[in-house]
């Protein structure tokens, strides 16, 4: 059961000190994608709810408009902390209001969602002058996109939304993140959409917060084969540098002639890493 609130705010956009990035939008706070691995569930101590993270949404309303002034030669990112197009945005469309603002602005928009329901605005982005949209898809199996992420929509619904984005003109890129150890297939997700992706991103799977022991627990439960070499990988404070140096090598020789970047390691960096927030 989602409990769904809505709240009023001062404002809908913050500065940002993710370098390359000036603001961030979250139109809501929480999230009902409700994924195992969630790095946002530290956003849950700012608020007063009892429900776990992943089953509340407040849904932010804010009088003000945005000052679109000061985001002229910006880069713009929405979200950080939920996701823009999770399934209250079909309803309340918050999103949507906010990228109305943004349509005739000079600002360059990025958008970072898991859900199809992005295809509704390809009207918007048609009108934008820079705007690129990422999707976040780490697995074609979608036995594991449900046990993972189980209120995301299913592996084919973001292949889909992908191919249709890059059809329609619009910039796309994919986050393959969090890479989880022995599941994630690059090559497969590669070979599905080498043709539809401008930049491919990777990101490793951090285990840091609560969130640990939940993978752990489903990695032992439905993926037994693997656990012992997660317990290798996450055992200790830090995690397995080794592990994740071969990927990043294997990364580095496959992509090389692929438009790319990769995240690793984001929590351990200072500011001049891409990111200091959590990302989708
Ligand atoms: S990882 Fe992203 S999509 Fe999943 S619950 Fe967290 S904020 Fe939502």
């Amino acid at each position: 059961m989602l409990a769904i609130n809505q709240i009023q705010v001062k404002e809908l956009i913050s500065p940002c000190n993710i370098t390359g990035i000036d603001y961030v939008i979250n139109p809501y706070v929480g999230c009902s994608h409700d994924c195992t691995y969630c790095y946002a569930e530290f956003m849950k101590r700012f608020t007063d709810h009892t429900e776990d993270w992943g089953k509340f949404v407040d849904v932010k309303t804010c009088e003000k408009k945005l000052n679109v002034k000061k985001l002229i030669g910006k880069k713009v990112v929405l979200s950080t902390v939920t996701d823009p197009y999770q399934h209250v945005e079909a309803k309340f469309q918050n999103t949507r209001r906010i990228l109305e603002q943004l349509v005739d602005v000079d600002t360059y928009v990025s958008i970072l969602t898991k859900s199809s329901l992005v295809l509704r605005d390809i009207d918007l982005f048609k009108q934008m002058k820079n705007i690129d949209v990422a999707i976040s898809l780490n697995t074609l199996d979608d036995n594991f996109r449900k046990l993972s992420e189980p209120m995301t929509p299913s592996v084919s619904q973001r292949v889909n939304a992908i191919k249709e984005l890059h059809k329609n003109g619009i910039t796309t890129k994919i986050f393959t993140s969090p890479i989880f150890p022995y599941i994630t297939n690059i090559s497969a997700l590669y070979r599905e959409l080498k043709d539809d992706v401008d930049e491919w991103n990777f990101e490793n799977l951090n285990l840091r917060g609560a969130y640990k022991a939940r993978v752990l627990t489903l990695i032992k439960e439905y993926y037994p084969q693997f656990y012992p070499n997660y317990l290798k990988i996450y055992a200790q404070k830090e995690d397995n540098r080794e592990f994740w140096d071969s990927v990043k090598q294997s990364i580095e020789q496959n992509f090389s002639a692929v438009n790319h970047r990769i995240l690793f390691y984001h929590s351990s960096h200072t500011k001049k890493e891409w990111r200091v927030e959590p990302l989708l």
